[in-house]
């Protein structure tokens, strides 16, 4: 039997949102999934009026949404923002390449700038290559540490205050998780702030916090939002792979388990005695870095000499459990 919307109780139910289990109409879910983007926008204080905001622009499913809902918003809500699309080319052939068409037509379509940086241009190497040299083991660690530092270097080229990302809450559920299993207390402690990286880099925010993934897609989807869903070619992360399945049993058992983890994450408190690594700037390069040669300049000496396992594993810069216990 047809279910009317139990929001505004005249439509008809189009769907059942994954987060609440409520069924609404297609208008109901749109205006609730972004008036809960806008409360998150709003009650972290994420943005001051007339800043220039860059977005993280991939193409993907969360990107693209993210991108739609920040135009709406800040239309809607008068935020006085100056947005910009920052997308990273890894140089990742028959992945990258055709989504970034998809990000030139969400620059059509949105009527926002875009400025695309590659790895070619900062680093002298392109995914490709380094697939070529180093092979799928440890390739995201090197993906993942050079589009960090890319991404900021793009924003630096714009004068952006501030930089936007997709990670919705499956993502950070899933960081949190991870974390923890590595033991990794740094980071753990870091990963579910809405806003991270004031000392020094530019900020970065993550709009989407508290959206799940599952409504994301809902949304791209009735929106007909144009978007890339094809998976990276060189996606190996394993790690993250078992996270993600674990994180989606839980979910499909107890839909709040993904915002159970993230509020455990967002509450942990870590003993006082625990030594942190201290921020400073790298030597070569000048960004941030906690040792003396930031986790990018190690890689890409790595690459340069040949020795592409130079930066993984000992010499990383992660806060790991045995780098902690040596600090002790
Ligand atoms: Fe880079 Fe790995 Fe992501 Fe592919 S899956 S884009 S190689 S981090
Ligand atoms: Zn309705």
């Amino acid at each position: 039997m047809p279910v009317n919307c139990s929001s505004c109780e005249t439509q008809r139910a189009a769907l059942r949102r994954p987060k609440t289990g409520h069924s609404v109409c297609k208008e109901c879910f749109f205006q609730a999934f972004e008036e809960e983007i806008h409360h998150t926008i709003v009650s972290a204080k994420l943005f001051q009026p007339g800043e220039k905001v860059g977005i993280g622009a991939s193409g993907g499913k969360d990107s693209t949404v993210l991108a739609h809902v920040l135009k709406v918003l800040n239309e809607r809500y008068n935020y006085g923002l100056e947005l910009i699309l920052v997308s990273v080319d890894e140089g990742i052939s028959g992945y990258r390449d055709d989504s970034l068409e998809t990000v030139k037509r969400n620059q059509q379509q949105y009527e926002l700038p875009l400025k695309i940086v590659s790895y070619q241009e900062l680093y002298g190497w392109t995914m490709d290559q380094i697939v070529k040299q180093v092979g799928l083991k440890n390739n995201c660690t090197f993906c993942g540490v050079f589009r960090r530092q890319a991404l900021d270097r793009g924003a630096m080229m714009l004068a952006v205050d501030k930089i936007c990302t997709g990670h919705n809450a499956d993502d950070i559920a899933e960081t949190v998780l991870m974390n923890f299993l590595r033991g990794d207390i740094a980071r753990l402690r870091r990963c579910t702030a809405i806003t991270t990286g004031s000392e020094g880099a530019i900020p970065r925010c993550k709009p989407l916090k508290y959206a799940y993934e599952k409504e994301i897609v809902l949304y791209a989807y009735f929106k007909k939002l144009d978007y890339f869903s094809t998976e990276c070619i060189y996606s190996p992360n394993a790690y993250r792979g078992h996270a993600r399945a674990f994180l989606k049993d839980l979910e499909a058992l107890r839909p709040s388990a993904i915002m159970d983890i993230i509020h455990s994450g967002e509450n942990l408190s870590v003993k006082e005695d625990i030594r942190m690594p201290v921020q400073g700037t790298c030597t070569r390069c000048g960004y941030i870095s906690s040792q003396g040669l930031c986790k990018a300049c190690v890689l890409l000496e790595g690459l340069n000499r040949g020795l592409p396992k130079l930066g993984i594993g000992k010499h990383t810069t992660n806060f790991t459990i045995s780098s902690w216990r040596r600090n002790r």
